[in-house]
């Protein structure tokens, strides 16, 4: 855990979050801005900064986040329409909040990033 780390905090429980599912390893949670109808974080428990720190033992965690991801995507029934999983890395992709999430986005057409 890092101290002033707003992801650890909310894993932990010591701040507030709309918590969608958690398990022994990771927590997800409803984005407090959300940029889709559906916008949900999926974060690992352990503090990992950015896919930038990631390490090969980390594999298991980061496949078990995708798994996790997609259930959330089954449970609101983003399946036969869409939805997109973004992770940002570092500045110019805009990550803001240095501890690794998964973004589940969908409920509606999201543009395209091509
Ligand atoms: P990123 O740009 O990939 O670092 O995304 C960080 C995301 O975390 C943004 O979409 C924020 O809206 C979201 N966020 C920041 N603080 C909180 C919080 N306390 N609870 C829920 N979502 C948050
Ligand atoms: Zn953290």
């Amino acid at each position: 855990m890092a101290d002033e780390c707003i992801f650890c905090k909310i894993a932990s429980g010591k701040s507030p979050a709309n918590i969608e599912y958690q398990d022994k390893d990771m927590v997800a949670f409803w984005d407090v801005n959300p940029k889709a109808k559906i916008h949900i974080l999926i974060v690992p428990k352990k503090h990992i900064s950015s896919v930038v720190t990631l390490e090969r033992t980390d594999e298991k965690l980061v496949g078990e986040m995708v798994l996790a991801a997609r259930q959330l995507a089954r449970d609101k029934g983003l399946e036969d329409d869409g939805y997109r999983l973004v992770i940002n890395a570092g500045k110019h992709a805009g990550q803001v909040v240095e501890h690794l999430h998964l973004h589940l986005m969908g409920g509606g057409p999201l543009g395209s990033m091509g």
